[in-house]
């Protein structure tokens, strides 16, 4: 078995490093005897999506965003095709804007892909905290910290996760990014797969099972350390009782 990763525009959206989630895709599957490889593509890159299993659209400025949005039009038709043939994706906060349908701010409009019906708009302030979420997805919680001046709004889509600890979404609606076909959007930044391995292994099950036509089970890996980092943030922001032993 074989998976190939999207890396869409790492030299404008990286911030906080989410290039590392990268790694942790890789190494999971790597770990497992499955074959894995990443593609960087540049602003102006043709993509053809058919080669692809798990696409990245990491996070950026708002300056970034509008330059790589005017560009994103360009593969809006075939990334959508892609998004609605169940194709993976994993968007991170500049990125999980850029998959709705624009993000206002107060210096002009940001054009998104239109893949999933939301929005942003940019807030008085900006939402800076650490983060906890409990999605119905997974047994462990979501862990990791958050930095937007927008605010998403997703109508009747499915939230990732309830918001136990910080802002989420738009800082009042108690929920935190969205689940649409196989596509995550998520404001969690940085290390968010290293940190929460069962969101790495949902995106990597997801991508097989589209690219083999079949439930693979993953073995399971050690993670107990990736777990016990897991538990120490949910403890310190949320509250005691989890121990981040296996359920
Ligand atoms: N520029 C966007 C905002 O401030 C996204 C920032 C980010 O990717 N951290 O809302």
């Amino acid at each position: 078995m074989r998976i190939t990763i999207g890396h869409l525009y790492p030299d404008l959206l990286n911030l906080y490093g989410d290039r590392g989630n990268i790694q942790c895709l890789m190494k999971r599957c790597i770990w497992r005897g499955i074959e894995a490889q990443t593609i960087a593509f540049e602003l102006g890159d043709r993509i053809d999506f058919s080669g692809l299993d798990i696409v990245l659209l990491g996070g950026g400025s708002d300056r970034e965003q509008m330059l790589v949005c005017q560009k994103l039009q360009a593969i809006a038709g075939s990334f959508r095709e892609y998004v609605e043939a169940g194709g993976v994706v994993i968007a991170i906060c500049g990125g999980y804007q850029l998959l709705g349908n624009y993000y206002r701010t107060q210096s002009g409009m940001i054009t998104g892909l239109k893949l999933v019906d939301l929005y942003t708009e940019q807030g008085e302030d900006r939402l800076i905290n650490n983060i906890v979420l409990k999605s119905d997805l997974f047994d462990m919680p979501i862990v990791g910290f958050e930095n937007h001046g927008g605010r998403t709004f997703i109508g009747n889509n499915r939230p990732l996760g309830k918001v136990l600890y910080g802002s989420g979404n738009d800082g009042v609606s108690g929920y935190e990014g969205v689940v649409y076909k196989n596509v995550i959007g998520t404001y969690l930044h940085g290390p968010l797969l290293p940190k929460n391995p069962q969101l790495a292994d949902w995106l990597i099950s997801r991508a097989l099972e589209r690219k083999y036509g079949e439930i693979v089970e993953l073995p399971p890996l050690e993670d107990s350390q990736e777990r016990e980092a897991n538990a120490y943030v949910y403890n310190r922001f949320v509250g005691s009782g989890h121990t981040g032993a296996k359920p």
